[in-house]
């Protein structure tokens, strides 16, 4: 179901196969990326002969570690950690840190490639990392998330810094995590370094509209795709999957901008309220309380949750990826577009599998996806840094109107290397091929490094 690559692009995704045995999502990632690419290198023949795609598919580095700690029952526990150090071309290399039980290096090397174009579509001077590991926080004491936390910064330390690379987070990394971390760098370095992370607390260097970032960001974008087929949100029924930082958030931006929400779920199953789903119980919930969304239905009688359910059945007109990785199938897809979907933006990286994105592009809906859309979380991570390297705090208003800029310039950006490559309204084709142009041209500058 997977389009072609390009013949001369085909080896060296053979290649890549080869180097990363059992690697799926990262096969997954780079293919999808190779697949946009071959009118890229008619225009640019130089990329080809620097063999650019070649060293952009292989991390600078990659770092794998142990993290032992003790758990609240005095039992010593080990997990692994990870740092992909992708690509360091436009500047340090910048992404978050994913805490789940499903991390391995494919996962990490997946989010890692992804994060080069996404970061060089910002136009901010980040480059492309991802870290992470497969520590559970689910059921964990705050006792027990500071000693994982300083046990994993323990060894990521000398690996990281504001010129060198910044962590942020992700799934399973927040605030309170980001804390943690800060404090044992802090503590090992004897350095108040602010830059060396982003997503920190707002008292000590971090930036209003961090936590909003990706999910309002992820709608800006969703509402320029909309304005080009001269549409807005306002009065769209639309669905979110997830229930974190970027599902809360995403929500919240849709509600302010007239759409009406009515989904969203976590690992359990996902819940549909017909009138729009209350966001102030859902922060208690999830940011204050740390519950589970099954519990909304306590407080809503009318609303309902469906255990284990595929939320995609529920018909809307704009549909918001916001959990993980291929949430989205072919089937799910098919669903969405058959019950009136017209709209999909990817708060989550890579939501959507191969198949289900062939149906969103041959239906011809605006599909926006995650490299693109959910860029305005390491955006504002970059203007995070930008405060930290002059001392100074912006305004929420100031930093919100930045991020909507960017977010403008990169669905601008998208949509016009789409025309270019001659595959207009292609977000997928566009947000690839702008993503690694600005990375090709950067490493052409740099030589063979
Ligand atoms: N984890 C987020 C992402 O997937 C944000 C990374 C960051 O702020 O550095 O882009």
């Amino acid at each position: 179901m997977t389009s072609a690559i390009d013949e001369k692009i085909e080896p060296l995704f053979q290649e890549v196969l080869n180097r990363n045995p059992g690697e799926t999502e990262f096969h997954q990632a780079v293919r999808e990326v190779l697949e946009s690419l071959g009118p890229v290198l008619v225009k640019y023949p130089e990329f080809a002969h620097h063999k650019i795609i070649e060293r952009i598919c292989e991390p600078e580095r990659q770092i794998i570690f142990r993290v032992p700690w003790i758990d609240d029952k005095g039992q010593v526990q080990i997990n692994r950690g990870f740092r992909v150090e992708f690509n360091s071309s436009l500047g340090p290399y910048k992404g978050g840190l994913r805490f789940h039980p499903s991390v391995y290096l494919g996962i990490i090397k997946f989010l890692g490639f992804e994060q080069i174009f996404k970061n060089a579509l910002t136009g901010l001077p980040i480059g492309g990392g991802k870290g992470g590991s497969d520590f559970d926080p689910k059921g964990r004491s705050d006792a027990e998330i500071m000693r994982f936390c300083q046990s994993f910064m323990t060894e990521l330390y000398r690996h990281i810094g504001e010129h060198t690379d910044v962590p942020a987070g992700d799934i399973g990394v927040g605030g309170r995590e980001i804390g943690y971390l800060f404090g044992q760098y802090k503590r090992i370095t004897n350095r108040w370094e602010a830059g060396v992370l982003t997503g920190k607390g707002l008292t000590w260097g971090g930036s209003l509209v961090r936590t909003e970032a990706t999910g309002y960001g992820a709608v800006f974008f969703v509402d320029e795709m909309l304005k080009v087929r001269k549409d807005s949100f306002d009065g769209k029924i639309c669905s979110v999957s997830g229930s974190g930082n970027v599902a809360i958030y995403t929500t919240e931006k849709i509600h302010q901008l007239g759409g009406k929400v009515v989904t969203l779920s976590d690992s359990g199953g996902y819940i549909y309220d017909e009138k729009g789903v209350d966001l102030d119980l859902v922060k208690q919930l999830k940011e204050i309380e740390r519950r589970r969304i099954s519990e909304y239905v306590k407080y809503h009688k009318d609303a309902k949750y469906v255990a284990g359910g595929n939320i995609w059945e529920i018909p809307c007109q704009v549909a918001m990826p916001s959990a993980t990785q291929n949430e989205i199938n072919g089937a799910d897809a098919k669903l969405l577009v058959d019950n009136g979907c017209i709209a999909v933006g990817e708060g989550a990286n890579m939501p959507t599998t191969p198949e289900g994105v062939r149906v969103f592009l041959d239906a011809g809906i605006a599909y926006g996806p995650g490299k693109a859309a959910n860029a305005g979380g390491v955006a504002t991570s970059a203007l995070e840094m930008q405060q930290n390297a002059t001392r100074d705090s912006w305004s929420f208003e100031y930093t919100e109107e930045r991020l909507k800029k960017i977010m403008k310039n990169i669905h601008q950006s998208c949509y016009e290397t789409a025309e270019e490559f001659g595959t207009p309204g292609n977000y997928v084709i566009g947000a690839n091929c702008a993503g690694f142009i600005r990375v090709a041209k950067a490493m052409l500058a740099m030589g063979v490094i």
